[in-house]
């Protein structure tokens, strides 16, 4: 009997796409044994307050950032996809498109935190297991999974140590001219020079 294939999807706005994301990403593919890992940028986010740098950067940096990565897909439908992004969509396609495959949907333990705010949360839980990377400064959001309260048979932890490293973090650095050496890649660094990206808050 041949195994079912092993998806894991990792949405996120990558604006820009850092060093604790690849981290992430490649902890994923090991403990997971994953097949492929979809790495979505996400179009429209309807739940972050700022508005996102143009799709076609991000998604330039992603395939800087992470194409390099044995198993890594990087998957623009959201982008190309109108209206907001809605992970319920993306994974019903992936599901569609791979009948029997067993679908693992990638976050930090912030993102986890929020999910029953999700659009059909529910069927989500249904369709992939959530795999959780611990994120630092946010202790509190690590212990309260809402949602794995009510189903904790479709949640599984990530053994990534916490990474004190975000977009936030890195467009705010810019901003104010310090540097992001340790934080994002080289090509992603030379690009974010390059296109003259997080130059003012
Ligand atoms: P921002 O600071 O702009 O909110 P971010 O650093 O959280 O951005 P996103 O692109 O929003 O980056 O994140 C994509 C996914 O990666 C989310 O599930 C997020 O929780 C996760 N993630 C980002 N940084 C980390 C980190 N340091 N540790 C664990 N998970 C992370």
């Amino acid at each position: 009997m041949t195994q079912a294939r092993r998806i894991g999807v990792f949405g996120g706005a990558f604006d820009p796409p850092h060093l604790a994301h690849r981290a992430l990403l490649e902890a994923a593919l090991h403990e997971l044994k994953l097949d492929v890992l979809h790495v979505v940028p996400t179009g429209d986010a309807w739940h972050k307050p700022r508005v996102l740098t143009e799709a076609a950067h991000r998604l330039a940096m992603v395939q800087l950032a992470f194409a390099d990565v044995p198993g890594i897909c990087v998957d623009s439908r959201e982008i190309n996809r109108t209206g907001p992004s809605y992970t319920i969509d993306t994974l019903r396609e992936i599901a569609g498109q791979a009948p029997g495959a067993e679908l693992f949907l990638i976050m930090g333990a912030d993102q986890a935190a929020a999910l029953t705010s999700w659009r059909d949360w529910q069927a989500i839980l249904q369709l992939a297991i959530i795999s959780v990377a611990t994120r630092a400064h946010s202790l509190d959001t690590n212990d309260s999974i809402e949602a794995e309260r009510l189903f904790p048979e479709r949640f599984f932890h990530l053994g990534l140590p916490a990474l004190h490293v975000s977009a936030t973090q890195i467009r705010s650095n810019i901003a104010s001219g310090q540097p992001v050496q340790t934080l994002v890649s080289e090509p992603v660094a030379r690009y974010i020079a390059d296109h003259h990206l997080y130059q003012s808050h």
